[in-house]
């Protein structure tokens, strides 16, 4: 009947309107209703250990207000809590004074990175850019020639290696650090503003694909790195958010299946362990199904 965190706060709090300051009892009531929001949404228990405790304290010292009821002034601080977490405002992508503009992308294999690339590069297009997608996930067999018909799709050319193919590519053929390079120099002589290198990624986290994805940062001095998360992953997204964090230090988080049934507490986890914003929703498997990322909104579905 109550569902929404919203609904089942300012029915616990319907008697406490005027009554001054919130108790602890009052407010530990509050805390078991966010506790349970937020482990329904799938964040991470040590972030909702961290984020009630925080909620806690600011409620303490609430006057209660004459106006409003108790449970919308807390409902109100919960969400001024999470969209701090998740980044205040949108975070845009920041451009290179002298392009091209790098972008790299890292996560775990399966968490649509080929297919972000593809929605990456349109939208770019779409406001004006010149992009060049870069495959460098050798590791998959099919990797190269998805990212190519997601580069046709979008109608934005893919630097590839082409194994046994006499060209100037040639030395790149099977390296990622070397095609990522090469990448990145066939779009400063082509002049193409902006770079999505795609990287290899494995089913678990792996110590020698850390260290592949490490040197392509090392090798393309990215200006962005995205770390690409499926909303789906629940409790783990705190252990490989950090791996990756530790491994590439990336820059933004790109949520990705948001069009599934994950309420999007990865978001709040990922946010919250590495203190990186959340910039780009992926909502399907089609080219278009990209959005940039709204904290706010995160915080509404989190909730509701
Ligand atoms: P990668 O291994 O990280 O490059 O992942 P892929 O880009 O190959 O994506 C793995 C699968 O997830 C593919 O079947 C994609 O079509 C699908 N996929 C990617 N992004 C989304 C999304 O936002 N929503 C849905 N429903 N499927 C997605």
């Amino acid at each position: 009947m109550f569902n929404s965190l919203s609904d089942r706060l300012t029915e616990t709090f319907k008697n406490l309107r005027g009554k001054g300051r919130l108790s602890e009892a009052d407010v530990d009531a509050t805390v078991r209703e966010i506790r349970r929001a937020l482990l329904d949404a799938d964040v991470a228990v040590s972030v909702v250990r961290e984020f009630t405790a925080k909620v806690k304290e600011r409620a303490l010292g609430l006057e209660v207000s004459q106006a409003l009821n108790p449970g919308q002034q807390v409902v109100k601080i919960v969400n001024e809590e999470l969209v701090g977490i998740l980044g205040g405002e949108t975070r845009r992508i920041r451009l290179a004074k002298n392009p091209p503009t790098v972008i790299m992308l890292a996560g775990l294999q399966g968490a649509g990175k080929t297919t972000l690339a593809g929605k990456l590069s349109k939208w770019l297009k779409g406001q004006g850019h010149s992009p060049l997608l870069v495959a460098c996930d050798l590791q998959r067999p099919n990797a190269v020639k998805q990212l190519q018909v997601n580069g046709e799709r979008a109608g934005v050319p893919v630097f590839a290696p082409h194994p046994g193919v006499s060209s100037e590519f040639e030395t790149a053929t099977g390296d990622p650090v070397a095609v990522a390079r090469a990448g990145v120099a066939e779009a400063r002589t082509k002049l193409y503003d902006v770079v999505i290198v795609d990287t290899a990624g494995r089913l678990g986290i792996d110590a020698e694909l850390m260290q592949q994805a490490s040197d392509i940062r090392d090798a393309v001095n990215p200006d962005e790195v995205l770390f690409v998360i499926d909303a789906m992953i629940g409790q783990d997204a705190v252990n490989t958010a950090q791996a990756f964090n530790e491994g590439v230090n990336f820059t933004g988080v790109v949520l990705t299946k948001l069009d599934g049934d994950a309420r999007g507490g990865a978001a709040l986890s990922v946010a919250s362990v590495t203190g990186k914003p959340v910039m780009f929703a992926s909502t399907g498997e089609g080219l278009n199904d990209f959005e940039l990322f709204h904290p706010d909104r995160m915080a509404s579905r989190i909730l509701d």
